[in-house]
């Protein structure tokens, strides 16, 4: 069976430095800044959520990420200075979708429910796996392009990005939906 190794050919290995891609350099800025856009909306969207859930555990899992969030936007902010860039955001359709699906759930169940947490879970889940696909991926870009320090600040968020996620999951398999399945 023959094997494909262009990654080690030195023919290719050129090829990843990122002076030789200004395409790809650009079109990686340029999801830096839907990145930065949407980690500014998030820290204006999570305290909407905050107030919207019941669960002690379930509110402060949202606070505690509520923080880590305002710190994802001075990496990004860092990101952008290793870049060579001054902070630009670009606004992020996605993210502003997933942030209205969350309110909207919340517009359809009752306070003080655990039917609406369990709705915040489900809305911010999405929210964390938008996060995780966009740092994994630029993460991966990062690397490619020989970013190698803005790979770094990439990896820290991706990794609090991916606790947040298992945290939620956590929550809602050991009370909320359980509770929830009981509620008239
Ligand atoms: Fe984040
Ligand atoms: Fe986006
Ligand atoms: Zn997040």
């Amino acid at each position: 069976m023959k094997t494909k190794e262009t990654g080690s050919d030195p023919k290719f290995a050129t090829k990843t430095t990122s002076g030789e891609s200004p395409a790809l350099t650009a079109l990686f800025k340029d999801a830096i800044a839907d990145l930065y856009w949407a980690e500014n909306h998030l820290v204006k969207a999570l305290p909407k959520m905050i107030s919207a859930a019941t669960a002690p555990e379930l509110k402060s899992a949202i606070e505690s990420h509520l923080e880590e969030t305002k710190g994802h936007v001075s990496r990004l902010e860092q990101v952008f200075e290793l870049l060579g860039e001054k902070p630009i955001a670009k606004k992020c359709d996605a993210m502003e979708g997933l942030t209205k699906e969350a309110e909207g759930i919340v517009e359809g169940t009752e306070p003080g429910t655990a039917t609406r947490d369990v709705g915040i879970i489900l809305a911010s889940q999405k929210v964390e796996h938008y996060e995780i696909a966009s740092y994994g991926g630029l993460h991966q870009l990062a690397t490619t392009l020989s970013f190698t320090d803005v790979a770094g600040i990439l990896a820290q968020t991706l990794a609090e990005e991916k606790q947040a996620d298992n945290k939620l999951t956590d929550i809602a398999e050991n009370e909320i939906n359980y509770n929830a399945a009981s509620e008239a």
